[in-house]
């Protein structure tokens, strides 16, 4: 069996993380490296690898986390001023944590295009 991902483990409740939200279905933590006054991570319990390896069934999930996105950036104080939301696919993207996971970052403007 492959080894555990952070993010698996933090879902596990084997290493700590600073929990802002949790449902039956997803859990949101504060990132330990913040790129921007507000940086949260977004991860559904469901261990999907990346955005590639969403299949058909997990779409209801998707629209979930979204909706959790939504009240989340309210809950962080986000919302008003607007907030950027990024999920890192593959080398390209620099994705380094195997487990599906959505960004939250607000608290400060953002340029476009991204580096
Ligand atoms: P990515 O590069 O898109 O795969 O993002 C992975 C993110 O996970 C990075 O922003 C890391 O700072 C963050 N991260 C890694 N380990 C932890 C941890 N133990 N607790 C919170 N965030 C983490």
């Amino acid at each position: 069996m492959s080894e555990k991902t952070i993010f698996k483990k933090i879902i596990d409740k084997e290493i700590p993380a600073k929990i802002v939200y949790e449902d039956d279905l997803c859990l949101a933590f504060h990132d330990v490296n913040p790129q921007a006054p507000v940086h949260v991570l977004l991860i559904p319990k469901k261990e999907i690898s990346s955005t590639s390896d969403i299949a058909p069934v997990d779409e209801p999930l998707i629209g979930h986390l979204f909706g959790v996105i939504r009240s989340l950036a309210e809950q962080l104080g986000i919302a008003a001023d607007g907030y950027r939301v990024v999920s890192n696919c593959g080398l390209n993207a620099c994705q380094t944590v195997p487990h599906l996971h959505f960004h939250i970052l607000g608290g400060r403007g953002f340029g476009w295009p991204p580096g």
